[in-house]
């Protein structure tokens, strides 16, 4: 773990450490909304970031470093949000900020291939080894709609399979129970989706085979593919239960479907190879996002080679992108992943992240509130129910009211985690033990006034 803490204190003097004395000052964050929400819908350009169900206003970022946010009020937070997963070396990461600078010097675009593009594609297929082919795209939302197309040009089907809770981005076919960002703003699906697009999308209930197996039945030889979070990100974190995953392979085998890893949140962070290593399975397709570019905007699919080789222009499925394998964001997508590949932080993560989960339940038991928590490697939720989440339905059983307010009372004592119950924290390898017990005595001041 890099301690990135004393270089960032003597680089800004004016930050303030929020330590819960007093209710910190936000005007500055505050006069930006005001302007912000006259020319952008709520004011953000992305419903996660609003802190409607926290009953809050966003806090506007001036610059980040290591585990760090410095909001445009000089106030200083532990960042758990960490870009929604991307920053899993932490911000600033000197080899990074090298390679994005030395890209940067040498033009931001040119729309002909590069050498990034191939270095990249070719430690993708290294680090995840079901992916034998993969297409750089910019987006995790872009990956997931691509590979779902792919998938049913494959099997000449149309109906997908997916489950309740599971964001794979915003394209229209997946905004049926979509988790997080929905369920947040209490939207099941969304207007402006037409019911045609949304008639082929099957959701079924995370964890349950069963219901899986009994679709397969209904739909005999219509399932193109079942795309999943093979560890759930976006209704909270939850674990797959043994056998869920090697269910779902078994029954696409079976029926002649695909298997779709949606790994945005997962790929790079919770094992190098992913989800798919930690549980040994090997997908059709992979969806990949967030920790594979470092911050910039970058996505990928890619997998079985007989499948990828019908993406234009090799085959005949068409998917393109102006900026795609852009020379920036890949060449920091390439010293991201040679960082990982090389000093493989996974060991370190998981003790920390286990650390904050382990002390968190301590915590919660001494001070009698109904919570559990869920966590995998540099990730983590605690959900405000007394009872263990394992799907959608039982998410949304949590006490919302009770997570607003020890969020508000974290945020008072500088913990930025993430402003949703239905969301996971995330950790970076820039994070310490000593952040982390912070970390666990301000959860306990924001519960204890809570409750
Ligand atoms: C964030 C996310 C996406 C969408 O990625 P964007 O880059 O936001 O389009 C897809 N799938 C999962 C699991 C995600 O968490």
């Amino acid at each position: 773990m890099v301690e990135a803490t004393a270089e960032t204190k003597s680089k800004d003097k004016q930050a303030k450490q929020s330590n819960g004395a007093g209710t910190p000052n936000h005007s500055r964050s505050a006069k930006l909304f005001e302007r912000a929400k006259k020319v952008i819908p709520g004011g953000v350009n992305s419903p996660a970031r609003a802190c409607l169900s926290v009953e809050s206003e966003p806090i506007f970022i001036e610059r980040a470093d290591g585990p760090y946010l410095y909001d445009v009020d000089h106030i200083e937070y532990v960042d758990y949000v960490l870009s929604w997963g991307p920053m899993l070396l932490g911000h600033r990461h000197p080899r990074l900020l090298e390679a994005a600078e030395q890209a940067i010097d040498n033009g931001t675009s040119y729309g002909a291939p590069c050498r990034a593009e191939v270095e990249i594609a070719e430690l993708v297929c290294e680090m995840i080894p079901s992916v034998e082919m993969v297409r750089m795209v910019n987006s995790g939302t872009e990956a997931c709609m691509s590979a779902v197309r792919v998938a049913r040009a494959f099997t000449k089907r149309d109906t997908i399979i997916k489950f309740d809770g599971c964001y794979h981005g915003h394209a229209d076919s997946f905004l049926v129970k979509a988790g997080s960002g929905l369920a947040t703003l209490g939207i099941a699906s969304s207007p402006g989706v037409p019911e045609a697009f949304t008639k082929e999308t099957i959701s079924l209930p995370y964890n349950d085979i069963d219901a899986v197996t009994k679709a397969f039945q209904e739909h005999k030889d219509k399932i193109a593919a079942v795309i999943v979070e093979p560890i759930v990100a976006n209704s909270g974190l939850i674990l797959p239960r043994d056998g869920f995953l090697e269910g779902l392979a078994e029954a696409c085998k079976k029926h002649g479907a695909l298997l779709i890893f949606d790994e945005v949140v997962t790929g790079f962070r919770v094992a190098k190879g992913g989800a798919q290593a930690l549980f040994k399975i090997q997908p059709d397709l992979t969806c990949l996002g967030k920790a594979l570019g470092g911050g910039f905007p970058i996505g990928a699919y890619g997998g079985r080679k007989d499948v990828m080789s019908l993406v234009a222009p090799l085959g005949s499925v068409y998917q393109a992108g102006t900026l795609s394998g852009n020379p920036v964001a890949t060449a920091a997508g390439v010293a991201q992943l040679r960082v990982l590949k090389t000093e493989k932080p996974y060991g370190e993560l998981k003790e920390l992240t286990d650390k904050l989960a382990e002390g968190l339940r301590t915590m919660l038991k001494d001070v009698s509130c109904p919570a559990t928590v869920a966590s995998a490697c540099g990730m983590l939720t605690v959900f405000f129910a007394a009872k263990e989440v394992t799907d959608f339905a039982s998410a949304q059983k949590c006490d919302t009211q009770m997570f607003g307010k020890v969020w508000r009372g974290l945020l008072k004592e500088g913990i930025y985690w993430p402003p949703s119950q239905f969301e996971a924290a995330f950790l970076s390898t820039m994070h310490t033990k000593k952040l982390v017990d912070k970390t666990i005595s301000a959860f306990e001041k924001a519960i204890k006034s809570a409750q």
